[in-house]
């Protein structure tokens, strides 16, 4: 450390304090990085390295990014999930005595963005804390750039999965952790390889109560635990408490946004488990992750990105509560049924911009003058958007009605002080209008007036000299000069103090030049002062109207969502849904939201009805390809349509409220976790059997696939007795099976019904009618599926041979000619056979036909083909 010259002394003492961050050091217009953060960071930025003399024998490895540009290297950093910590200049360098004071004044991490550039406005930005203590948790999920910030309490035996879920339904970017919540051992795995979140495992004592309480209550600005409903939720009061406490460490600015606690419960919302959540594709799909073919891809029509993030949010969590429903859908019936005014709604929210986000920027000082723009350009729609709701009937349309504050006071502010069209910089000036503030129009007058004597004076002097070339000019060296060509240098008047000789002429200063001078730049000095000085108090006074803009941006959020829903439920033929507590799930010619949407030929509708009672289980048999996954998945989409508030794709809908969806569908999606298809499909099973409840919806497709065909069955029809047994589970379960033998359960079990998806057949040809009708089905018609799909008549012809033979419980035999062949000839001559034919062979034995899916069914034989 001694032999290290000041600077690198200087840039260890800072790093030393934030050892897991790459710190950007600022030099002069640079940010620097030494060491292992210039090797890290010139491989993931591709960066050269460079070295810089730091007092040693050897150069300390460098690189470095410019400032201007910081940004975008900074996110890509952040989005691999680095930490930045930024290290300022804390003085000017030219006015340092010896070393430039330096700091940090940021560090940024994934959960901590604020920058437009890094975050995706149609999605929230979590950062969560989460405190664990034996069977509780309590954890709070904040998003700094919206304000916005939830808490819950979670407990119980399945404390560990809860989490998950949890953490699964928010996707927070980083996730704080107690050390106790190690003892979790699956959730650091889970947090960084399924949810790509960073995990920050604080000290202890940041989530002792001590610490926490006071920084909580200080945060929000109350006396008691009690006035924040916090009283009997201590886990909740440490996650944000030590929530807090990292935003300070990390954040300069940061805290001011979050205004308040909104404390949810679990029970408010149907449960959904990561699977269920991937499974039906709600926010995106399955095998691309992309919106495009999801269900949220379907609904959202919304105009804003605050409504954008809050539809995510509603899709996310369906409600349980029949009146809260009926409110929304109350509502989605106002808007549906007034063409008009659903026009004149979503003209006025389009061109509305993130008012939360823009917020975030205006308090925490870092708005520039296009934002202010932004801000009043939205509020200039407000009015507008408000009168249209005064007549609604609707509860909720007339809560947007009262939340919604026409914000004409902020408008006027802005308009009345920042031009139409700012610069990007708050500090160079020409932000401030004309006639805001009579102290910066005169300095601005003094300017102009400066000018225009410095003008007269060019007039002037040309006259009292008798020269007529003699200029006045200006460079950034010696300010103003009067400027005299040679050929008349010899006239100067002796007050004329010269200043520079040039090849052709000569300059010259004088005392009244030089005071005049000194006029303007000084009034432009002070006018760009004054300039940022009134900005920033523009912006003061609108931040301080936080708490109006926040509930007026969450109104216009609420709006466009229900905005959306009425739309698309126009478009789309949809119908409101009878919300209840019955138990019941009656559809009359319902239709899957997404597959009708992407299909080109007509979707077939299909009724649906399970209760309580004689209607608890649906097995549902065909053959592959009918439609048995797109009608069981099309239900569960239908009842979280009807528990979002939406209007849902069926003639006619009731939807008995249902608390929990679990789904065990594909077995396919894993693979990456190493774990064998079966295993996961059996863990996901025992994870139903133990969470599932006698109101839950269970959508089970093809349980027991993964294995031998009699272990498969076994298991699939233990599975199935045991939701269908009202004593045991008795949960509503849809259960799609290639297991034909299970449809004898009908007559076993109460409350077993069997469907069927019809095809006709004809001769060797099968079409699929999508229609589900009563009663198993006779067949699985694998063979006629595959010749649908186009394996030569050749392979077709012979599986039906062997399926013969199977099915009369005989050995197979080998096809004709080369049975005979076999026989004949003696072992030397099987060469004759050629090779690929005894291959094929040999793999058909081989096969189970039972345990193959449609694609390995194809794939395999195009295979065979590919050999024969
Ligand atoms: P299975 O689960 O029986 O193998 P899928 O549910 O995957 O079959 O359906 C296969 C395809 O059939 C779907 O991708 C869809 O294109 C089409 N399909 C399913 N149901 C319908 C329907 N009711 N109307 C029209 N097409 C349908």
């Amino acid at each position: 450390m001694a032999n290290l010259s000041p600077m690198m002394q200087q840039y260890f003492q800072i790093k030393e304090q934030y050892p897991d961050t790459l710190l950007f050091f600022r030099l002069g217009d640079f940010y620097e990085m030494f060491f292992d953060d210039a090797k890290l960071a010139s491989r993931e930025l591709e960066l050269t390295l460079t070295g810089r003399d730091c007092g040693q024998e050897e150069r300390a490895p460098m690189c470095g990014v410019p400032f201007h540009s910081a940004e975008t290297y900074i996110a890509r950093l952040v989005a691999k999930g680095y930490k930045v910590a930024i290290c300022e200049q804390m003085e000017d360098p030219a006015l340092a005595k010896g070393l430039v004071k330096r700091d940090i004044v940021r560090v940024i991490t994934p959960g901590t963005v604020l920058e437009s550039s890094m975050l995706d406005e149609t999605r929230n930005n979590f950062i969560c804390s989460l405190c664990a203590e034996g069977k509780q948790a309590g954890i709070c999920f904040a998003d700094i750039s919206t304000g916005e910030l939830h808490a819950t309490t979670l407990e119980g035996e399945d404390l560990e999965e809860r989490l998950v879920n949890e953490l699964s339904r928010y996707s927070p970017r980083e996730i704080l952790i107690n050390p106790d919540a190690l003892e979790y051992k699956t959730l650091p795995p889970f947090i960084k390889e399924r949810l790509s979140a960073s995990l920050e495992l604080l000290e202890a004592a940041e989530y002792e109560a001590e610490t926490c309480e006071p920084l909580v209550l200080e945060q929000f600005q109350k006396e008691t635990l009690d006035a924040l409903g916090l009283e009997q939720s201590p886990l909740v009061v440490r996650a944000i408490g030590a929530l807090l406490c990292y935003l300070k460490r990390t954040q300069r600015t940061g805290l001011e946004r979050m205004t308040e606690v909104e404390l949810y419960s679990g029970a408010q919302f149907m449960r959904l488990d990561l699977n269920a959540r991937r499974n039906l594709e709600l926010l995106e799909t399955m095998r691309n992750k992309e919106k495009r073919g999801s269900l949220l891809w379907v609904l959202d029509k919304t105009r804003t990105a605050m409504g954008k993030r809050l539809i995510r949010a509603w899709i996310e969590q369906p409600l349980l509560s029949p009146a809260q429903i009926s409110r929304r859908l109350n509502a989605v019936e106002e808007l549906s049924g007034d063409a008009i005014l659903r026009g004149s709604l979503s003209e006025q929210l389009t061109g509305i911009y993130d008012l939360e986000r823009l917020m975030s920027r205006i308090v925490y000082g870092s708005a520039n003058g296009r934002e202010l723009r932004s801000l009043a350009a939205a509020a200039a729609k407000l009015p507008g958007l408000k009168g249209l709701l005064k007549d609604a009937q609707s509860a909720m349309l007339s809560g947007v009605y009262q939340d919604l504050d026409t914000l004409d006071d902020v408008l006027e502010l802005i308009d009345r002080a920042i031009v139409e069209d700012p610069p990007f910089t708050i500090r160079e000036g020409g932000i401030i209008k004309p006639g805001y503030s009579a102290e910066l129009d005169e300095l601005k007058g003094d300017m102009s007036d400066g000018k225009g004597i410095i003008a007269q004076i060019e007039a002037k002097e040309r006259e009292r000299t008798g020269i007529p070339k003699l200029k006045v000019g200006y460079n950034r060296v010696f300010g103003y000069y009067i400027e005299i060509t040679n050929a008349y240098k010899d006239q100067a008047p002796p007050e004329y103090i010269r200043k520079q000789t040039l090849t052709n002429c000569e300059r010259y200063i004088t005392p009244e030049l030089k005071e005049l001078e000194g006029r303007i730049l000084g009034a432009h000095d002070r006018s760009v002062q004054l300039e940022h000085q009134l900005f920033d108090e523009v912006r003061k006074t609108v931040a301080a109207q936080l708490n109006r803009i926040q509930k007026t941006a969450r109104a216009v959020a609420r709006l466009d969502v229900l905005l959306s829903f009425a739309q698309v439920s126009v478009d789309n033929g949809y119908t409101r849904p009878v919300v209840d507590l019955n138990g019941k799930i009656l559809l009359k010619e319902s239709r899957h939201p997404v597959v009708e949407t992407l299909l080109d030929a007509p979707f077939v509708p299909n009724d649906v009805l399970l209760d309580k009672g004689e209607n608890r289980v649906a097995i549902i048999t065909g053959p592959n390809m009918a439609g048995k996954s797109t009608y069981m998945r099309q239900i569960a989409l239908i009842v979280i349509m009807a528990q979002i508030g939406c209007f849902v794709p069926a003639s006619y809908a009731e939807i008995g409220i249902v608390d929990s969806i679990f789904t065990r569908v594909g077995a396919s999606d894993d693979l990456a976790s190493g774990q064998s298809t079966f295993m996961v499909e059996m863990t996901e099973a025992a994870e139903i059997i133990k969470n599932a409840t006698d109101k839950s919806l269970l959508i089970l497709d093809e349980i027991g696939r993964g294995t031998s065909t009699y272990d498969g069955m076994s298991i699939a029809r233990a599975v199935l007795e045991y939701a269908a047994d009202k004593k045991a589970l008795g949960a509503k379960t849809l259960f799609a099976t290639h297991y034909h033998e299970l449809t004898e359960l009908e007559s076993l079990i109460d409350g077993v019904k069997n469907y069927n998806i019809a095809v006709k057949k004809r001769g060797d040809d099968i079409t699929f009618l999508r229609r589900i009708v009563r009663g198993g089905a006779d067949d699985s018609f694998g063979i006629e599926v595959a010749k649908l799909a186009g394996v030569p008549d050749k392979v077709v012809s012979r599986a039906k041979q062997i399926l013969a033979e199977l099915e009369q419980g005989q050995q197979v035999s080998m096809p004709k000619a080369r049975g005979r062949k076999r026989q004949e000839e003696p072992e030397a001559q099987l060469a004759l056979i050629p090779p690929n034919e005894t291959e094929v062979m040999d793999r058909l034995r081989q096969l189970d036909v039972n345990t193959l899916t449609p694609i390995e069914c194809m794939n395999t034989l195009f295979e065979l083909c590919r050999i024969a």
